[in-house]
């Protein structure tokens, strides 16, 4: 086991990093607050591989893993440019697809998901199942070989920028009547299905809106994967955006800690820079641990996940969201604090991430279900709910 990143794995980074650097908050920034899409930097990290550097390289994309994938969007975040789509369309869709689609769903999303030609949005929070997945009620039922799909999605992302949505639905079983979950991966101009979008209060160039599927019919391969092992197959596809949640934390957290440090270095109040006052220093020094420890919990999730132990990937994705969504949260609000009113300011960039870093407290899963899982999964504590 290694600690660090292989000679591919840095050539990757640096890569990246330089991709982030000619974009860099001020583009995410202007798109965020002028109602654009991260469409140029998007496609072009699809042209240079690194949007499908995870997908099978049979359908076009790098063949490397997650470990790769998470390592493309920490460092997109560090230079400020953090792409949202990347922890739903590559991450999550492309994940479940290659691993449980048919060979012709593989040909029909991957290469284009893979290039970025194609974006696919994932739907399973609804309004009143969001922590509480297990009581989804958009519904799938069977009219001759087509599926007829019908429920609400809530807060779901990029589906405006998206040529389909994975829909996490239910579908009755044939033997016991019973609703057990499905993926469909449903296409956003089909008809019955419509959208308007959430104001939310952040400034992001990704957008969050409330869905409705009014008897969408569906042929019968819309259906990802197996319907007896749906449940499987979505597990499959949350790891991955577990992972990639934290790779996003992880990269605000190094970017926000990057401007408070520049600052704290050159800014003089008293007769030496505010970065030698252990008032400024110390909790800086804490948010790099903190930010450290994240990522190689987050590199753990990931290489336990392209190793093909989705059990203990789980632990450790969960884990590595949590403790990462704290550094990031953390170095946000000490970044601002080290700039004084500096920090409060447009032209230094922090203040707008106080809300977005808040996200990654709340989604993929919240901090209090992470904290149930352990206490369930690891601890072997009681279940309260
Ligand atoms: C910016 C953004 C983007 C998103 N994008 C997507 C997307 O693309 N696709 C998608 O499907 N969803 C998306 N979501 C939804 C997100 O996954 C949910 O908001 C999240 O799972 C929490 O669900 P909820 O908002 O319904 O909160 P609720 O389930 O209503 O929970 C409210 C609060 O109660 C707590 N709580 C609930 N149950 C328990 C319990 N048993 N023990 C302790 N505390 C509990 C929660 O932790 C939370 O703090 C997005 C959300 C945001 C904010």
């Amino acid at each position: 086991m290694s600690f660090t990143d292989n000679d591919e794995q840095r050539a990757l980074r640096a890569a990246v990093a330089d991709l982030g650097s000619g974009y860099g908050y001020s583009y995410y920034i202007e798109r965020a607050r002028s109602g654009g899409r991260m469409t140029e930097l998007w496609q072009e990290a699809g042209k240079l591989g690194f949007l499908g550097v995870n997908l099978p390289e049979r359908y076009g994309g790098g063949g490397a893993g997650m470990y790769e994938l998470s390592l493309v969007l920490e460092e997109l975040a560090a230079a400020g440019c953090g792409l949202l789509m990347m922890v739903v369309s590559p991450a999550i869709c492309g994940t479940v697809i290659a691993r449980f689609g048919t060979d012709e769903q593989r040909q029909h999303w991957l290469p284009g998901l893979a290039s970025g030609s194609k974006i696919m949005a994932f739907g399973i929070t609804e309004p009143d199942a969001g922590s509480n997945s297990h009581a989804l009620t958009t519904v799938a039922r069977r009219d001759g070989a087509d599926w007829v799909l019908s429920g609400r999605k809530i807060y779901i992302s990029g589906v405006d920028e998206a040529d389909a949505v994975l829909i996490v639905g239910r579908s009755q079983d044939a033997r016991t009547g019973r609703l057990k979950p499905a993926l469909f991966a449903v296409p956003t101009t089909a008809p019955g299905f419509t959208y308007q979008p959430i104001e939310m209060e952040l400034v992001t160039p990704d957008r969050q809106y409330l869905l409705f599927l009014d008897d969408v019919r569906l042929p019968a391969d819309a259906l990802i994967g197996e319907q007896d092992a749906a449940l499987a197959q979505l597990f499959a596809g949350l790891n991955p955006e577990r992972i990639m949640g934290a790779a996003m934390s992880v990269g605000t957290a190094r970017y926000a800690l990057g401007k408070a440090v520049s600052y704290a270095r050159e800014r003089i109040v008293w007769d030496q820079p505010i970065g030698a006052h252990q008032g400024i220093a110390h909790p800086l020094a804490q948010v790099k641990i903190e930010l450290e420890l994240a990522a190689l919990m987050m590199q753990k999730a990931a290489t336990l996940y392209d190793a093909g132990d989705d059990k203990a990937a789980g632990e450790a994705a969960n884990m590595a969201k949590y403790a990462a969504a704290e550094a990031s949260v953390h170095a946000v609000d000490q970044a601002v604090q080290t700039l004084g009113g500096s920090g409060l300011t447009r032209e230094y960039g922090l203040a707008s991430l106080l809300a977005t870093s808040r996200v990654s407290r709340i989604a993929p899963v919240s901090r209090e279900m992470v904290l149930n899982f352990v206490a369930q999964n690891s601890l072997g504590l009681p279940k309260s709910y």
